[in-house]
C-alpha cells in the first residue's frame, strides 16, 4: 500500500521567535534552519521580512536549503491594490521559495481589528495569492482565528479559505490562533473544510492553550488535513504552538500514523530527534525540559523496583517506544552496554569509526559521565566531544601547549575623563621547541584572551587564520555543592563551517578559555594540521 504523504512546516523562526525571553540573532536563525533542514522538515519558514532588521537581512539572501524556506506576512492592506502596498512588496521582493500569508477569516475580527467589509478582505487574500504566484512563488494562506470564526460563522470562514485555494494557494492553513480549540471540535470543523477544500491543501496551526496543540494537530490530521505546523520544543507565545518534536515520533513510531503516512524525517534524523531538542535549549541559554516526551532526560528514565527489574528483562515492559529511536537513553541500567551503545552511537554521529569491543570506549564512557556530572553539556557542544572521543582513542597530537596566560582587566579614566574598563591579556605557548608570547587588548577578558591566545601560534598560525568567534554563551550551574560556570563558544570559519566548544569551571575566564582551547584545536584538527 502507497502511503500518503504528510508535510511538516515549522514555524520556531517566526511563530516561535513570540516566546517569552527569546530573541534570535540572524546566527541564531541560519543555525537553527540548518538543524531543521538536517531533520527533514518540508518548510522552514524564516520571519517577516520587513518587520526587523534581522528577517529582512535573513532573506535579503538566497538560503540554500532542502527544505521551502518561507517567508510570512500579511496580505495587501486593505483599500489599497496589491502593486501600491510596500508591505506585501517586500515579502514578495524577498529570497524565499513560498510565500505565508496570514489573513483574518472571523467575520468579527475582520469588522473590528481590521475596520473593512469581509468582501474586501477576501479580495485581499485573492490578490495577494495572485501577486505571489505570479512572483513563482509557492503559497500558503494562515487563516487567522479560523476555527473561532468558523464557530461565529462558518460561511465566512470557509469564504476566506476557499478563495486562497481557488487562488492556487498550495495550503489553506486552519489557525487555531487563541489556542482555545479542543481537539474534538478541530475534528468535527476540519471535517467540514475538507469537503470543500481537498484535505491535501489542508493544514492545522495549533496553539498550545489548553495544552492540547499536539492532540488538535492529529485531530485534524485524522480528519484529513495533510499539513502541521508547528515549532522545535513548542516554542511559541503565551503556551506556545504544537510541538514538532513531540508530534513527529508520533508519527513515524505509532502504527496508526506510520503505516497511513510518510513524512520527510529520515529514520536516521529521527535518531538526532533529542540532540536537536537538546541544542535548541542550548542555544536559547534554557535548562532544557527533563521531563519532555519522548526527548527529556526523563522520557525512559524507571526509578528502581518491580519496573526496573522488568525493564532489565525486556525494556519493552516499560516502554512505549525505544528511546534510541528518537536518540534518547534508557536509564535505569547503567548497566556498561547500555552506556557504551550510546556513546557509540555519539561517534557515529560525529563521523569517528570505533570497535565496539574496543577497552578505550569504556573509559571514554566513563570520562563523559565524570565530565557531564560537573557541568559539560556535550550534546550542545558537539567539537568538544569529538575532541575528548579522539583524544581517548589516542588521535589528537599535542600541537602546542600554553604554559602561562594572564588576563587584567582594569578600570581607569583615559585621557578625555571619561570612565573606561580595558581588558588585556598575555599568553605564553611552546610550540615544539619555540616558546611565543603574544599580548593583546580586548573589549572583555574573553576576547582579550581570545585575541592574545589566537595571535601567533608559530607554524600553525595559517590553519587559524579565518577562526571567528560567532557565539560565545555563559550559565551558571549548580552542580553538586558550588555554582559552577559553564561556558559554550561557537566558532566558524573561512568555509563558513561552525562547530560549538565547552568549558566549565568555577571561575568564567578558566571556564572560556577551555572552550577556546577546544575551538582552536578542533579547527587544526579538522584542517589536518602537520604535527
Ligand atoms: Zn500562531
Amino acid at each position: 500500500m502507497t502511503k500518503e504523504r504528510l508535510y511538516l512546516f515549522d514555524t520556531t523562526l517566526r511563530d516561535g521567535a513570540q516566546t517569552n525571553g527569546v530573541d534570535f540573532t540572524l546566527a541564531d536563525k541560519l543555525a537553527i534552519a540548518a538543524m531543521l533542514d538536517e531533520l527533514g522538515i518540508d518548510y522552514v519558514e524564516g520571519g517577516y521580512p520587513g518587520a526587523n532588521p534581522t528577517d529582512t537581512e535573513l532573506f535579503g539572501t538566497k538560503r540554500k536549503l532542502k527544505a521551502k524556506f518561507t517567508a510570512f506576512g500579511m496580505t495587501r492592506r486593505p483599500g489599497r491594490s496589491a502593486a501600491n502596498d510596500p508591505g506585501l512588496a517586500m515579502l514578495l521582493d524577498a529570497q524565499a521559495d513560498a510565500i505565508c500569508f496570514v489573513a483574518k477569516s472571523w467575520d468579527y475580527h475582520v469588522k473590528v481589528a481590521l475596520e473593512t467589509t469581509g468582501e474586501e478582505n477576501i479580495a485581499s487574500i485573492r490578490d495577494s495569492v495572485r501577486a505571489a504566484k505570479a512572483k513563482g512563488r509557492e503559497v500558503l494562506l494562515d487563516c487567522e482565528h479560523f476555527f473561532d470564526g468558523y464557530k461565529a460563522n462558518p460561511g465566512y470562514a470557509l469564504a476566506c479559505a476557499r478563495a486562497a485555494h481557488e487562488e492556487g494557494a498550495r495550503w489553506v492553513v486552519l489557525c487555531d490562533t487563541n489556542g482555545g480549540t479542543l481537539p474534538h471540535e478541530v475534528e468535527k470543523i476540519v471535517g467540514d473544510v475538507v469537503k470543500v477544500i481537498p484535505g491535501d491543501h489542508v493544514g492545522i496551526h495549533a496553539h498550545n492553550d489548553t495544552e492540547q496543540a499536539v492532540a488538535n494537530s492529529f485531530a485534524a490530521v485524522r480528519a484529513g488535513a495533510r499539513q502541521i505546523q508547528g515549532t522545535l520544543n513548542g516554542l511559541g507565545e503565551r503556551c506556545g504552538n504544537a510541538n514538532l518534536v513531540s508530534i513527529i515520533p508520533t508519527l513515524k513510531l505509532k502504527p496508526d500514523y506510520a503505516d497511513r503516512f510518510d513524512i520527510g524525517v529520515s529514520d536516521a534524523a529521527l535518531n538526532k530527534l533529542a540532540h536537536i531538542s537538546h541544542a535548541l535549549d542550548e542555544r536559547l541559554n534554557r535548562a532544557p525540559n527533563r521531563h519532555a516526551p519522548y526527548v527529556g532526560e526523563s522520557a525512559f528514565v524507571t526509578k528502581a523496583g518491580i519496573h526496573a527489574s522488568a525493564i532489565l528483562k525486556d525494556p519493552a515492559t516499560y516502554e512505549h517506544v525505544a528511546p534510541e529511536r528518537v536518540g534518547n537513553r534508557r536509564k535505569v541500567l547503567v548497566s556498561e552496554q547500555a552506556g557504551k551503545s550510546n556513546v557509540l552511537a555519539e561517534l557515529e554521529r560525529v563521523g569517528i569509526k570505533a570497535d565496539k569491543d574496543d577497552p578505550r570506549i569504556t573509559r571514554l564512557l566513563e570520562i563523559v559521565k565524570e565530565r557531564e556530572a560537573i557541568g559539560y553539556a556535550y550534546e550542545a557542544a558537539d567539537a568538544s566531544f569529538e575532541l575528548l572521543a579522539r583524544r581517548t582513542l589516542g588521535a589528537v597530537p599535542n600541537y602546542f601547549d600554553v604554559t602561562q596566560f594572564d588576563v587584567n582587566v582594569e578600570q581607569r579614566f583615559n585621557a578625555a575623563g571619561e570612565q573606561v574598563t580595558v581588558a588585556m591579556a598575555v599568553v605564553k605557548v611552546k610550540v615544539g621547541d619555540e616558546s611565543m608570547i603574544s599580548a593583546a587588548e580586548g573589549n572583555g577578558p574573553v576576547n582579550a584572551l581570545d585575541q592574545a591566545l589566537r595571535k601567533d601560534l608559530g607554524k600553525y598560525q595559517k590553519y587559524i587564520a579565518g577562526l571567528t568567534l560567532s557565539d560565545f554563551r555563559v550559565r551558571i550551574l549548580n552542580a553538586g555543592t558550588e555554582a559552577v560556570t559553564r561556558v559554550l563558544i561557537e566558532s566558524e570559519d573561512e568555509n563558513g563551517e561552525r562547530w560549538t566548544t565547552v568549558g566549565v569551571s568555577p571561575n568564567i575566564i578558566d571556564a572560556s578559555f577551555q572552550a577556546l582551547m577546544d575551538s582552536v584545536v578542533f579547527k587544526l584538527v579538522k584542517s589536518g594540521a602537520p604535527v
